[in-house]
């Protein structure tokens, strides 16, 4: 229930990509594991890292993600899982008090973010994100200051979630709260306030939308729109996977706010982010410099733009110019978004 049962026992880097000062460094934190359940921690760790870095898009950014494991220990083994929602009523004595039922939800598992937050940033100082498992095969997860998940069937794809959330700032997609045909009557119509997050709008028109720019003009906007707001809308998609428009039914309403696409990870666990979580999460990732020396003009250009960095072309462009100096230098890690300035020269490559 507090930092008494148990102990933080240190810190191991199962993946080192170079400075934590330059990299994206995510640390694990585990709550409810007993001192001889450590082996088996590591373990759901290394397969919670495993999924994460061969998950789009930060499959592409691996060479720039470390992963930290702090291992804790706790007196007790679980969470506690409250009556009133129909938990088995488990207490349990956990470093982190680790607890399903947050709000009188049963899958809202919680634990003491402030406590999470202490111990990672004591053992990573540089930590930019951190996620919390719970030794529980009870389903359940949370975003916030920390994210957290259990061991439930598709324990990965929630933290996956939850990060979407905790490190990049993204909205739940869930066109409800309690759950379809839950009978819920409060979400019918979304608040007439814009939400911050990047992925949720109330914006119904083309030019409103934030995303607008990765919506091929022959997508109808609206894309699809709910017929009846007292209910989800469960009708198939009117696009193929993977379009980007405006789908009703977001930022848990039935009506009165758009998501991107129609499914995304933001909104049913094992599918992939849509486009627009896709492009949030490698704009806050940072990335690696790709070498275009000695590269014509276009190639380096767009491989500079590949990789979320803006090119800046010094010196005089014209056909046959090549890229003959660049800063900064190829392999570097730099925050995306960042420019690579390249002088250029004209006539044969040496
Ligand atoms: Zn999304």
């Amino acid at each position: 229930m507090t930092t008494s049962d148990g102990s933080v026992l240190g810190r191991t880097t199962i993946v080192d990509r170079g400075s934590p000062a330059e990299c994206w460094n995510l640390v694990f934190l585990g709550d409810g594991y007993t001192s001889t359940q450590l082996a088996q921690y590591a373990t759901d760790v290394n397969n919670a890292a495993s999924v994460l870095l061969n998950t789009p898009p930060f499959n592409g950014r691996r060479a720039v993600i470390n992963v930290f494991r702090v291992d804790v220990s706790s007196t007790d083994s679980g969470a506690d899982d409250p009556v009133a929602c129909g938990g088995s009523g488990a207490v349990r004595r956990t470093y982190f008090d680790a607890t399903f039922c947050t709000n009188g939800i049963q899958r809202l598992l919680t634990v003491d973010a402030a406590t999470a937050l202490a111990v990672a940033g004591a053992q990573v100082p540089e930590f930019d994100a951190v996620l919390v498992i719970v030794n529980s095969t009870v389903y359940g997860g949370s975003g916030g200051a920390v994210g957290v998940f259990s061991l439930a069937g598709n324990a990965t794809e929630i933290a996956i979630h939850e990060l979407g959330h905790t490190a990049f700032g993204l909205a739940d997609e869930y066109m409800y709260y309690r759950g379809c045909g839950s009978g819920e009557t409060d979400r019918d119509h979304h608040p007439p306030v814009e939400p911050v997050e990047p992925n949720v709008t109330i914006a119904s028109t083309r030019a409103g939308l934030k995303w607008r720019d990765l919506i091929l003009s022959s997508t109808p906007v609206p894309t699809m729109s709910n017929p009846d707001c007292a209910q989800c809308d469960s009708r198939p998609s009117p696009v193929p996977t993977g379009t980007v428009g405006a789908f009703e039914g977001a930022h848990y309403a039935h009506c009165g706010a758009y998501r991107p696409e129609y499914g995304c990870k933001l909104l049913t666990l094992g599918t992939p982010f849509c486009a627009v979580c896709q492009r949030r999460i490698r704009q806050v990732l940072p990335t690696t410099v790709p070498h275009v020396r000695e590269l014509r003009v276009a190639q380096a250009v767009k491989l500079v733009r590949g990789a979320g960095l803006v090119p800046k072309l010094v010196g005089p462009q014209q056909h046959g110019s090549w890229v003959w100096q660049q800063s900064p230098k190829a392999g570097a890690i730099v925050a995306s978004g960042s420019t690579v300035t390249m002088r250029l020269r004209s006539g044969p490559i040496p």
